[in-house]
């Protein structure tokens, strides 16, 4: 078949023959003449590069009134790379359509510049779905025209997070208009988009049917908090070849974990929202050249990664909500390809793996964090393979050659082999000959699971029995808004269970911790001298009486100022900074 053949008009196939193109892809052939009436929903099941840019886009000129300057076509994809590189592809498929007028609408650019282009009349919108909700609510974007809408890469859509967005957009286009759905996967939710917003759409899939989720491993270990660096390095080093991001829940920790994989030697570097537009994208150009193996990464900003070939995504203890998990692991096995989503999970968080296997609908299989012998075997492994691969440039090494020999003259070959060996991977050795276990027994991690929901009820029994107190120099100016944050960060950071830990006390400065007999010196050891935000923590046994009593009358006075001391009660035992503003600047500095 050729394009005159599917019902393009002249004008469209003279310029898809000046772009090279002989005769249609099998997308463009099955799905060209169906969309060319305007008349149907539809769903393409296709990857990238099956050409069906154009075969939605040349249908959708064909059917532009050139003589209306309303939108008339919209097309929602998800980042901003795919948004300018369909509109400049339709932009010459209208090469010589006279009158079309094709504008890309995306974030992290000129407002004001995309502003004057649409106010100039626009025919066909190419929008990322943050950008066109912005421009809507300034109702700059109007859609009451719109005889076309097309979610081109449905599922990475949804994946990063603009369902709600989407949503939102399509409610704005008149009931009339028709629906194209693409997308390279089926999960459930791309589903349920063209069950939602669709009549009986025509089908066309093209190559294999996959689904994401089937190409994904989706495991986890269980570390405590403060091991969970330890662990990630792990699970680098024991994969060469790792191309990956690893998710944070904070700036804070996103920064730090950047940070220190930089100082170990690691090609790492942070994006969060902390960072404007240029170094976001510097940082990001850097991960796509792959002159970083590992970006760490928020959830929110990461939203718009669209690298393929990435091998693994990391989750830095599962996240709040549930639903980042399927939009973080979706960042891995693109386009058919496969990938795995390792979980470091602390025990406190440990009741959101359930979760997260319903959220998936399968299970998250445990995995053992590598020991030191695995990694130096893979390692030494990857070594060997590199020796075996490298070409030897023999035009190049000819006016040495003579003179290597000779120095090797006296070496066996087996030593020059370990010799060479020992120089890439001496500093594996070092780094994990003591290298300890990291791996969290199963039974604290399932008291953990167990407790999920109902954790507080129990937390709450606990406090009969958890007669010991600690003063912590932590409160709610540290950004800890309630008592299940601090509870969180402490079993985080200490991997003591949630369970062993009963009433807490949480003031603006500092709190209490009732803690179980054989928990407080754990605790202490743990946590004392650790770092938050430039100031050092202070823990110890308080010998107020627990809650009910005089002590905590005391407590909620403590609120008014910073607790610098231990002590038992009475007299001096507490001193207290003179007033809480010099305490706030202190933490600041
Ligand atoms: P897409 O799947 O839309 O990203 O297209 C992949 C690439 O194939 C783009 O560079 C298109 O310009 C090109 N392309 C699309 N249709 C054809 C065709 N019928 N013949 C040759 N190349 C094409």
């Amino acid at each position: 078949m050729t394009f005159k053949e599917l019902g393009l008009d002249e004008y469209i196939v003279k310029a898809v023959e000046e772009l090279g193109f002989e005769k249609p892809s099998p997308i463009q052939e099955e799905s060209i003449p169906l969309l060319i009436t305007g008349d149907k929903d539809y769903v393409g099941l296709a990857q990238t590069g099956t050409g069906k840019t154009a075969a939605f886009g040349l249908p959708m000129i064909q059917q532009i009134d050139t003589n209306s300057k309303a939108i008339q076509g919209m097309i929602l994809c998800p980042t901003r790379e795919l948004c300018l590189q369909i509109t400049n592809e339709l932009k010459l498929y209208a090469k010589h359509t006279k009158g079309i007028k094709v504008v890309a609408v995306y974030g992290g650019a000129s407002i004001s510049d995309q502003i004057r282009e649409i106010k100039s009349g626009v025919n066909i919108m190419v929008g990322t779905p943050g950008r066109t909700i912005d421009l809507m609510e300034r109702r700059v974007l109007k859609f009451d025209e719109v005889k076309t809408v097309v979610l081109d890469e449905a599922d990475e859509m949804l994946n990063m997070g603009f369902k709600e967005d989407i949503t939102k957009i399509i409610e704005q286009t008149p009931p009339s208009k028709h629906t194209w759905l693409f997308s390279a996967t089926m999960p459930k939710e791309v589903e349920r988009i063209a069950k939602n917003y669709m009549t009986d759409p025509v089908r066309v899939t093209v190559g294999t049917k996959n689904s994401s989720a089937a190409n994904i491993e989706h495991q986890y270990c269980a570390v405590a908090g403060r091991d969970q660096y330890d662990a990630l390095r792990r699970f680098i080093d024991v994969a060469p070849g790792m191309y990956g991001i690893v998710f944070c829940r904070t700036r804070r920790e996103t920064k730090e974990f950047a940070d220190k994989l930089m100082a170990d030697g690691y090609n790492a570097d942070a994006l969060h929202g902390d960072l404007s537009q240029a170094q976001r994208d510097s940082v990001m150009a850097k991960f796509r050249n792959r002159n970083l193996q590992v970006l760490i990464a928020t959830d929110v900003a990461a939203r718009g990664i669209d690298v393929d070939d990435l091998t693994h995504v990391f989750h830095v203890d599962l996240p709040d909500e549930i639903e980042s998990y399927t939009h973080r692991s979706g960042r891995t096995a693109r386009a058919g390809k496969s990938g795995r989503s390792i979980a470091l999970v602390s025990p406190s968080k440990a009741s959101r793996v359930r979760l997260v296997e319903k959220q998936i609908g399968g299970k998250m299989e445990l995995i053992q964090v590598p020991t030191g012998k695995e990694i130096c075997f893979q390692q030494l492994m990857s070594v060997i393979q590199n020796v075996k691969k490298v070409e030897i440039n023999e035009k190049g090494l000819a006016p040495y050659i003579a003179q290597i020999h000779e120095e090797f003259a006296d070496v066996s070959k087996e030593e020059i082999i370990e010799r060479f060996v020992s120089l890439e991977f001496n500093r594996f050795i070092k780094d994990y000959e003591k290298a300890r276990d990291l791996n969290i027994d199963m039974s604290t991690m399932r008291k953990g699971r167990d407790r999920g929901e109902r954790g507080d009820r129990k937390r709450g029994d606990n406090t009969t029995r958890n007669t010991n107190r600690l003063f912590i120099n932590i409160g709610k100016m540290d950004g800890f808004e309630n008592k299940g944050q601090i509870l969180g960060f402490i079993c985080n950071q200490t991997g003591v269970d949630g369970n062993s830990i009963g009433k807490i006390d949480l003031f603006d400065s500092f709190a209490f911790i009732g803690v179980d007999d054989n928990v407080g010196n754990t605790l202490i050891n743990s946590l004392n001298g650790r770092n938050i935000e430039n100031r050092d923590i202070r823990i110890e046994f308080s010998k107020d009486k627990p809650k009910g009593e005089r002590g905590e009358r005391r407590d909620r006075g403590g609120d008014r100022g910073g607790y610098k001391g231990g002590g038992d009660r009475g007299g001096n035992r507490r001193e207290r900074t003179s007033s809480r503003s010099s305490f706030k600047r202190e933490r600041r500095s």
